[in-house]
């Protein structure tokens, strides 16, 4: 079965190809692959809705099975910021150092603690939308490490763990991911129900 991811983010899919390669029977595509061009205004207030809007923006223009991916890092002593918006912390431009080095000065002398979110929508045509929420709990690192992954992998410690996910590398990384996490619903659910 083709499923389109609904994201332009070449990091989520290689992680998605990854996390679901032992499901034979799912050949994942992005949207490039699929031929689809969109990029909808992500205005809802939790990553559950944008990542609803994503994947009906995506749904609309192709017959496939669509997943969407909202996710972002939620930073206990900084409410005001990141969560939702953490893809445009910032501006979109920044280079991710600047915004590690952002985050860190704002976390000096208060508490860690951290967590990544990802929702995951599953459009299969002629269904209701169906939301799997995944979540990877941790803390912010006191400076930047590592080189894998991507976004702000540098500066979180998943716990159980002493060092970012850029350091632990893809194999940990897609194993306990907020990612991989909301993925072994959407697994469950698909054997279940397709
Ligand atoms: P989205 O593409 O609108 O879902 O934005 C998500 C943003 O959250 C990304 O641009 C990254 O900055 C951050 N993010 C989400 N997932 C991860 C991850 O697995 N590692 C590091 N950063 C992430």
């Amino acid at each position: 079965m083709d499923i389109v991811i609904a994201s332009n983010n070449l990091h989520k899919i290689e992680e998605y190809k990854e996390i679901l390669k032992e499901f034979k029977d799912l050949h994942i595509m992005s949207l490039k692959e699929a031929g689809i061009v969109v990029n909808p205004d992500e205005n809802g207030k939790t990553f559950e809705e944008n990542s609803l809007i994503k994947a009906k923006a995506c749904a609309e223009l192709t017959d496939k099975v669509v997943i969407a991916d909202d996710s972002g890092l939620i930073v206990d002593s900084l409410p005001d910021i990141l969560g939702v918006k953490t893809a445009r912390f910032l501006g979109e431009e920044t280079p991710y150092p600047q915004k590690w080095a952002e985050v860190i000065r704002l976390l000096e002398g208060k508490e860690r603690t951290a967590r990544f979110v990802c929702a995951i929508t599953l459009i299969n045509y002629e269904k209701e939308p169906v939301c799997f929420k995944g979540e990877c709990v941790g803390n912010i690192a006191f400076k930047p490490q590592g080189t894998s992954g991507f976004g702000y992998d540098p500066i979180f410690v998943p716990n159980g763990y002493q060092e970012t996910f850029a350091t632990l590398g893809e194999e940990i990384k897609n194993k306990i991911s907020h990612r991989a996490n909301a993925s072994k619903m959407l697994v469950s659910y698909l054997q279940e129900k397709l």
